[in-house]
């Protein structure tokens, strides 16, 4: 067993890990601890859930506590360590874990991230922190405004650093790269070792040990993936059926784009789902508001893109579903990791549409599973002008084969072309001079000239009718 014991860690930080009730160190922390320890540059492929947060901050406090002092200068508290992540939630939920490692050392934390009041992160600054924990957009403004000093920093963390290249972080971490002193450690996670993080790596790390906890391309076999072929305009009835016909409590559903993310939050909360989103548009307060709330249990279903999600630290959720289906493949692993956590049965459901074919492959490739798309079966009668008139499409004799209920093999799905509208407005010839609709017509839109007009067509205000007035005089 891989005892905390063993690593000889300082009194106060071995009360800090015993009092977070950590039995033995996760694989992560049992191979980088010793090396961080050590002074070497680490390049980490581990991803969120995996420890890697004490990992990497149990060592360098350990090493920062020669620094330790009671002083209330700031001068004698100056930023040693940096660590750098993509997201807001990220660098919070980081900053956090730091702090309770290092509730009985004098070594100060802070954390800052955009979306809120630069004042307050000032002020902290000012104070003198040790650790600063931040996103790179703020920090830069920090740098400007020459409340973040950096020039004694002697530990970089870049973590998360393939999402930070994602979202297009890399001049920006270039930038404060520049600022710190050459001579440091660094140490780098990211999800996966992409050509661009090698890049990175070979630029800013000097002879890193490598060390790599959990394949990429790995989804848990505790997870049950579905896929189902279910056109847009049903997703969110499918949606809705798979989480109640299951009794799933709570639910991540990931979707492609902050604006789909805001929408498809908004209808479902409408249809008495509750719901809250998790996007880039919102307001940091809003967004720490939607985590704090469904990690409550006060809502059941989390809407986010994967900026927003990734590596947010909320364990055992039931169920994943992929209203969309990602544009990259290892989003997919990264989206349903969320699940089945810790050898618990998690659910995996995808909605694929027909144009989401090679998608789906791409999924398949990196998984190195076959994917069988199924049909989707709706409990009610479908609205008309949908695909695959519902459940009377499917004979009895079909046999499920061990099938969930609400799946069909997709192949068997039939179309059946919408029906037309009737509008006899265009039955008709076309009449020339017909005046324009007035106010005064009746609620049966009646033209003036005595001709009935398209009920699907809506009356214009004429303009004199707009200015006028009730009032006498
Ligand atoms: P991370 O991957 O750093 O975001 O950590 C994910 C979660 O695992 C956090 O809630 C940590 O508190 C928890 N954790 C970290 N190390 C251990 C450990 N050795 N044993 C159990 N839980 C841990």
């Amino acid at each position: 067993m891989n005892s905390f014991s063993q690593l000889q860690l300082a009194p106060n930080l071995a009360k800090a890990v015993a009092e977070m009730g950590y039995e033995s160190m996760t694989p992560i922390q049992a191979q980088a601890i010793p090396v961080v320890l050590s002074g070497q540059d680490v390049m980490g492929a581990a991803q969120t859930g995996t420890g890697k947060t004490a990992a990497f901050s149990l060592p360098l406090l350990q090493r920062m506590l020669k620094h330790e002092n009671t002083s209330t200068s700031p001068a004698r508290h100056p930023v040693r360590a940096l660590v750098l992540l993509p997201t807001r939630e990220l660098a919070d939920q980081v900053a956090q874990q730091v702090k309770m490692y290092a509730k009985y050392t004098q070594l100060r934390c802070a954390v800052v991230f955009g979306g809120m009041d630069m004042k307050p992160q000032t002020l902290e600054l000012k104070r003198g922190v040790e650790v600063l924990v931040a996103t790179p957009g703020r920090l830069l403004d920090h740098i400007e405004a020459k409340t973040a000093v950096l020039n004694q920093v002697e530990y970089v963390v870049l973590d998360e650093a393939d999402r930070m290249l994602d979202i297009g972080f890399l001049p920006d971490l270039q930038r404060i790269l520049s600022y710190l002193p050459k001579q440091r450690t660094t140490l780098l996670f990211s999800a996966t070792f992409s050509p661009e993080i090698k890049r990175l790596a070979s630029s800013y790390l000097q002879n890193p040990v490598t060390i790599e906890v959990a394949r990429p391309n790995q989804t848990a076999s505790t997870v049950t993936q579905l896929f189902y072929s279910v056109p847009d305009d049903d997703k969110r009835r499918a949606l809705k059926q798979i989480v109640k016909q299951r009794g799933i409590s709570q639910a991540f559903v990931f979707v492609n784009s902050k604006l789909g993310c805001a929408r498809l939050a908004r209808s479902l909360e409408r249809e008495g789902l509750k719901t809250t989103a998790l996007h880039g548009d919102k307001s940091q307060d809003e967004r720490l508001k939607a985590l704090e709330s469904f990690k409550k249990g006060e809502v059941d279903l989390m809407v986010c893109t994967d900026v927003a999600a990734r590596g947010l630290d909320i364990k055992d959720v039931p169920a994943v579903f992929n209203f969309d289906i990602p544009y990259n493949a290892e989003d997919y692993i990264h989206r349903i990791g969320r699940t089945g956590r810790a050898g618990a049965e998690g659910l995996a459901v995808s909605f694929a549409s027909s144009s989401d074919t090679r998608l789906v492959t791409d999924i398949e490739k990196l998984t190195k599973q076959k994917i069988e798309l199924l049909g989707f079966e709706f409990d009610d009668e479908r609205p008309a002008g949908r695909i695959n008139n519902g459940r009377r499409n499917w004979n009895d004799e079909d046999g499920d084969n061990g099938r969930p209920a609400d799946a069909k093999p997709a192949a068997r799905n039939r179309f059946v072309p919408p029906p037309k509208v009737h509008d006899p407005f265009f039955d008709r010839p076309y009449e020339a001079g017909a005046e324009p609709v007035s106010q005064s017509a009746s609620s049966d839109q009646v033209l003036s000239s005595g001709r009935s007009i398209s009920p699907n067509i809506k009356p214009k205000r004429n303009v004199a009718a707009l200015f006028k007035t009730t009032e006498p005089g």
